[in-house]
């Protein structure tokens, strides 16, 4: 049987372009083959029930910081459609007027069209892609990240932020320099996710991680289009909670 979690999907995002994120579950990523990835597992095919815990999670939206963040380990079209409008709901009673959406590259054509239904709604959307590197080998044949598209500028025609995932074999100081870099010229914001153990067979390397902390992490900590996440559940989502 598959392994139930209960992670915990409210927290506020208080540094760094201030939001609250909210961690909703929807029918799965239809694309699920990354091989670094297991937080897939967090989905259903049960819509109602995914509505149900979604409608729990963003009764606790405040509008504090008048933005939200929306990620499902997945993309924004895994999600009930009872799910969109209550999201559409809460924003507009708690005047958010900008939301975070994550989205694979195979679902790029559907952006348009979302971003016009919150656009109608006096809503703006962002939307982050997972680009994880921009070397084409190590993202498509290592990762298999399916998404064979390497020009950053066709990329960010149609995402806004886009997420790299370092502390991987082979990556240097240089690559992932390269990687920031790019991901600044191209991107409103970007999220450097450093690679933490998982069940996949893709294993951090320790080397390139203190590489990261070391000569990376000073240079980029306080730049406000950075966000870094040494750990996964540093936004305050995705951990495990025994209560509820
Ligand atoms: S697209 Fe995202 S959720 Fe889907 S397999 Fe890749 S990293 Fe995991």
């Amino acid at each position: 049987m598959e392994k139930q979690i209960n992670p915990k999907r409210y927290s506020v995002i208080r540094e760094k372009n201030p939001r609250e994120i909210v961690m909703l579950r929807g029918s799965g990523c239809k694309w699920k083959r990354c091989r670094f990835c297991d937080y897939h597992l967090d989905s259903s095919s049960d819509e109602q029930e995914n509505y149900e815990l979604n409608k729990k999670e963003l009764m606790k939206i405040t509008g504090v910081y008048g933005k939200l963040e929306i990620i499902n380990s997945g993309s924004f079209c895994d999600l009930d459609e009872q799910t969109i409008r209550k999201i559409i709901e809460v924003c507009k009673e708690k005047e958010i007027a900008e939301v975070h959406f994550e989205c694979h590259w195979i679902h790029r054509k559907e952006v348009e069209a979302f971003r016009r239904r919150f656009q109608k709604e006096g809503i703006v959307l962002k939307l982050k892609i997972g680009v994880e590197t921009f070397d084409h080998y190590m993202r498509q044949d290592i990762l298999c990240k399916g998404m064979a598209e390497d020009d950053p500028a066709v990329i960010a025609s149609y995402f806004d932020e886009a997420c790299f995932l370092f502390g991987l074999p082979g990556q240097t100081k240089e690559s992932m320099q390269q990687d920031i870099e790019t991901g600044l010229a191209h991107f409103e914001r970007i999220c450097l996710n450093i690679m933490v153990e998982n069940s996949t067979d893709i294993k951090p390397d320790p080397g390139v991680i203190r590489v990261f902390e070391k000569e990376l992490f000073p240079v980029y900590k306080d730049n406000p289009r950075v966000d870094i996440l040494l750990d996964n559940t540093d936004f305050g989502v995705g951990g495990e909670q025994d209560d509820e």
